[in-house]
């Protein structure tokens, strides 16, 4: 299949587009040089998600081995710090404008759709840059650069750490005062705003899914949940994914270049 052709055909299906819903993975924040956690060279290449991927390992990990996990967390915070939107993100934000995307359901944790415009986001997985309390659960949005300046600050004059030393690394709650923690899914805890994410996919006349491979909840089903219900669903992703006999377009390219591509084409029909 030819690939100019594909996107055209995207761009035509998403110009006549009411409701999209754009389902995006870690291949569309990849681009923004945060590495998938699963892919070679991810996180998990480096560390086992028994030890940091779970609230238990992590307070065992802290607990035993901190020389471990301080120049992880270090390398992390510089990751997300380097990060900004790229085309794809910015396209989405673009396409919400233009009122052809109704939402977007993420995995993704690091802010980065909403800070290129999305208003209707599902973060599946949570965001890193929020605040949930312990005690009463009430939640804060956080500035990206600004926290990870402050925290990088702190953590690197950490000689251990401690779980005192973490919990001080994020600010209280406002309401009761409490410790907070990142509002993010972490491994045997539930994936959020699950109903929400099936629902905007049924109720969608197109769903876009980007740089997913289709193996991890709920992205994998929302592609086949939508075709169900008579949706045209549309995949781009320069890898293999399990979407092939529900995509009714398939772009094998990076999420950046390929919204960038197609983006440009809506701009052009529209304006007609
Ligand atoms: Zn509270």
């Amino acid at each position: 299949m030819n690939t100019e052709m594909e996107i055209k055909k995207a761009a035509n299906i998403l110009a006549n587009a009411k409701r999209t819903v754009a389902s995006c993975g870690a291949g569309i924040s990849a681009e923004s040089g945060i590495a998938t956690f699963r892919d070679p060279g991810g996180v998990w290449e480096k560390l086992n998600p028994a030890e940091v991927g779970t609230a238990g390992g992590l307070i065992s990990t802290l607990t035993r081995n901190p020389h471990k996990l301080i120049p992880f967390f270090i390398e992390l915070l510089e990751t997300f710090q380097k990060a900004e939107p790229n085309p794809a993100h910015l396209a989405l934000g673009e396409l919400e404008r233009m009122g052809i995307l109704q939402t977007v359901v993420t995995q993704n944790i690091d802010n980065l759709h909403i800070e290129a415009g999305s208003r209707s986001v599902i973060e599946v997985h949570g965001n890193g840059f929020r605040t949930r309390c312990i005690s009463c659960g009430g939640t804060e949005r956080l500035e990206r650069k600004r926290i990870i300046k402050d925290t990088l600050k702190k953590v690197r004059k950490m000689q251990e750490f401690t779980i005192e030393a973490i919990a001080s690394l994020l600010p209280p709650c406002r309401n009761c005062l409490s410790p907070t923690r990142p509002d993010v899914v972490m491994f045997g805890e539930t994936v959020k705003d699950i109903p929400e994410a099936f629902e905007a996919a049924r109720r969608c006349d197109v769903l876009l899914a980007i740089g997913t491979s289709g193996t991890v909840y709920p992205a994998a089903y929302l592609p086949f949940q939508a075709k169900e219900t008579g949706a045209k669903v549309i995949v781009v992703n320069p890898n293999e994914n399990a979407f092939s006999e529900v995509s009714d377009v398939y772009i094998p390219m990076k999420a950046g270049a390929a919204m960038g591509e197609i983006i440009k084409y809506i701009r052009k029909l529209t304006a007609l």
